[in-house]
């Protein structure tokens, strides 16, 4: 039996031999005590990529974002983003339960919310209505099918938030992939936020972590929160020396995973009706045909080899990432266009 080919988050990549060797070699401390000297190392160099003082080692980005809202934000105000953010959809209420944050969500003429919709969102001052405290954007945007905002996009959003004397915070798990799919310096896109997340765990092939990047004194307040949300982390530099070969070893063949979801994208687009989104970076997006359902597609693919995920009712989510080669996706898109046709029969 072929191993299965998983499509279903590119979370799902194994640490390569070459990265757990760096894991087992790396020097550590104790990080929460006096520093640890890879946790160190990470950290300075996500900073500068990013163009911030300083950046902070995260357990994960679910962490990471909610220490970048938890500061950015107050309690009792609304924080704008897009309706499928990742902050709304995939965190467990963290907005309400640990920041006391309402999310308002914004919906834009396009895929992702854009500066005009911004601009809409803001209500006028009024003693009656909630008023808002951040503003938050994700790029790449993970449930508009890994698009992504522009830096002109970005920079526009970030006027209409410094006209209101809003913050703003990037949920840039997939920043990596923005920077690779346009050509564009990282640190260009991260200077239209307040506080950067970055993940490590989704294409850069890491087993774990994220980091949050900002100013010197917010990062002095997120280490506290870190601490406080349970992220204090001691010999973490095992952790980080991964995050560090995924940066060095990984980030620069990224663009082959955009490549597989062009590919992926090609060999579905039209079977049995579907449509699909049109993959800027690593996610495939496939809109159902009548009569077809997520959860009966997967299940297909799933008794062939081929895992997929249910994204909704009628749309379902393929990742590109690291362990999936040309001939996997070949592969991959056969199953699923043979299974859209025989089910939309
Ligand atoms: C995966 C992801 C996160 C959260 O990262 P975890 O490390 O899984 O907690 C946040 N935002 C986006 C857009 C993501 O894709």
């Amino acid at each position: 039996m072929q191993q299965p080919i998983d499509l279903r988050s590119d979370t799902v990549t194994r640490p390569t031999p070459a990265m757990r060797r760096a894991m087992a070699e790396a020097e550590v401390g104790d990080d929460v005590l006096d520093g640890d000297p890879t946790v160190r190392a990470l950290e300075d160099r996500v900073a500068s990529l990013l163009g911030k003082d300083r950046a902070l080692f995260f357990p994960s980005g679910t962490m990471a974002n909610q220490t970048g809202v938890w500061l950015l934000s107050r309690r009792g105000t609304e924080v704008l983003l897009d309706a499928e953010a990742h902050l709304i959809h995939w965190e467990i209420a963290g907005l309400a339960a640990l920041c006391g944050v309402q999310p308002r969500p914004l919906r834009g003429s396009g895929a992702v919310y854009d500066a005009a919709a911004l601009r809409a969102g803001i209500r006028p001052a009024s003693p009656n209505a909630p008023y808002a405290s951040l503003v938050c954007v994700e790029n790449t945007h993970n449930g508009a099918g890994g698009k992504v905002t522009s830096v002109e996009g970005l920079r526009a959003i970030r006027d209409v938030a410094r006209e209101h004397s809003l913050p703003v915070h990037m949920d840039g798990a997939r920043l990596w992939n923005a920077a690779v799919a346009t050509g564009t310096n990282i640190a260009d896109f991260a200077a239209c936020a307040d506080t950067v997340m970055v993940s490590f765990s989704k294409g850069l092939g890491a087993p774990v972590g994220a980091a949050l990047a900002g100013s010197n004194e917010a990062m002095r307040d997120a280490w506290q929160t870190r601490k406080r949300f349970g992220g204090g982390m001691r010999q973490s530099g095992i952790l980080a020396a991964a995050a560090l070969h995924g940066i060095e070893q990984h980030w620069p063949r990224m663009h082959e995973d955009h490549e597989r979801a062009r590919e992926l994208a090609k060999a579905v687009d039209g079977a049995g009706g579907a449509t699909v989104v049109a993959p800027d970076t690593n996610i495939v997006m496939i809109d159902l045909p009548a009569g077809v359902t997520a959860g009966a597609l997967s299940a297909r693919c799933a008794e062939q080899g081929v895992k997929i995920s249910p994204w909704n009712a009628s749309r379902v989510r393929a990742v590109t990432h690291l362990d999936v080669d040309q001939g996997k996706i070949a592969r991959a898109g056969e199953v699923i266009a043979r299974s859209l046709e025989e089910l939309s029969r």
